[in-house]
């Protein structure tokens, strides 16, 4: 709830705090339990930063993230500790993000090792159980990640992030580094292990197409801020977002035979989260902006059952005269 995550701009000699890059300002939503709901925007638009806020990997400079009734920014370290195995995070690039000198065992054991009390050979079963369930072969468990493919090595990501058995995980860009041929296998997986362990998930993605195929529900971010929250159909059926609207005419029609999408080109870049505009942040880039939009901010509402979008022609102010 009321999210915001601004980094500090410093200038000059003396270091003069002069601004702020508001990389995510004032976001809301809720997850169920078991669902997976789908963040895209632009790369820009603050999406990974949400994601590592909410799992506090940044410490988050306003705003409430509760998890299974635990405020996650409020948590003094020993809580955080505790609460780390509910929440894990699958991350984009896996070449990068397992350290090259570990064996797959160590690398999928070290939450285990920090976490848990297991003995030598309790360790052992597990990881290997956890190199079953992403389908890793046994026999690879003291190789090290330079000896797997691109897939393979997101399977290591993911087991490790299941080892202390997270209700959690945010899913940043987990296919975004892999081959087309193999980005449904993973996609594919993580689905599966979703319904086999009752998992929820935060599916960040510039794939629309991946996010439509997996999201229950989607959220589409620009700017920093949430522009539209819908049901996954309702969105790619009929956005109502200006933004979204535009983001989404550029995905192919799954079906030959339904009416041709327009595709909308929007004019100019996307200012800079240092310096948004005042009003409505599309407002410099809307195709249907309005006098109002350049003076008053539109708030998150209720458009449509469901469906939340922050937009002053979908959900008018009311006039006061
Ligand atoms: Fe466009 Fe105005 Fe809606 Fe913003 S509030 S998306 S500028 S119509
Ligand atoms: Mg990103």
């Amino acid at each position: 709830s009321n999210l915001k995550m601004y980094f500090p701009i410093y200038t000059g000699l003396l270091r003069r705090h002069t601004g702020d890059v508001k990389a995510v300002d004032d976001v809301s939503f809720t997850i169920r339990a078991g669902e997976t709901l789908g963040l895209v925007g632009e790369s820009g638009c603050g999406k990974s930063t949400v994601g590592r806020a909410i799992l506090r990997l940044y410490e988050p400079t306003a705003g409430r993230v509760v998890i299974d009734g635990d405020d996650i920014p409020a948590l003094a370290p020993e809580a955080l500790r505790k609460k780390r195995p509910v929440m894990q995070m699958v991350f984009q690039d896996p070449q990068a993000s397992l350290n090259p000198r570990m064996t797959v065992a160590d690398i999928i054991g070290e939450p285990l090792d920090e976490h848990t009390n297991l003995t030598g050979q309790e360790k052992l079963a597990r990881i290997y159980e956890l190199m079953d369930q992403v389908g890793l072969n046994r026999a690879f468990a003291n190789r090290y990640p330079f000896a797997f493919s691109g897939g393979q090595r997101q399977r290591i990501g993911i087991a490790r992030a299941l080892a202390l058995n997270p209700r959690f995980i945010v899913c940043d860009e987990p296919i975004a580094a892999l081959d087309v041929s193999i980005q449904a296998q993973v996609v594919n997986l993580l689905e599966d292990l979703q319904d086999r362990l009752g998992l929820t998930y935060l599916f960040i993605s510039h794939d629309l197409s991946m996010v439509r195929h997996i999201a229950d529900r989607v959220a589409v971010m620009y700017l920093g801020q949430i522009a539209e929250i819908s049901p996954r159909d309702d969105l790619y059926a009929n956005p109502l977002h200006p933004y979204a609207e535009a983001l989404l005419s550029a995905v192919p029609e799954p079906d030959p035979n339904g009416a041709a999408r327009q595709r909308i080109i929007l004019k100019g870049d996307v200012p800079s989260p240092a310096n948004p505009p005042k009003g409505c942040n599309f407002c410099t880039r809307c195709p249907k902006v309005m006098p109002v939009c350049r003076e008053i901010e539109p708030k998150l509402a209720e458009a449509a059952p469901g469906r939340m979008v922050a937009c002053h022609l979908i959900n008018p102010i009311p006039s006061t005269g």
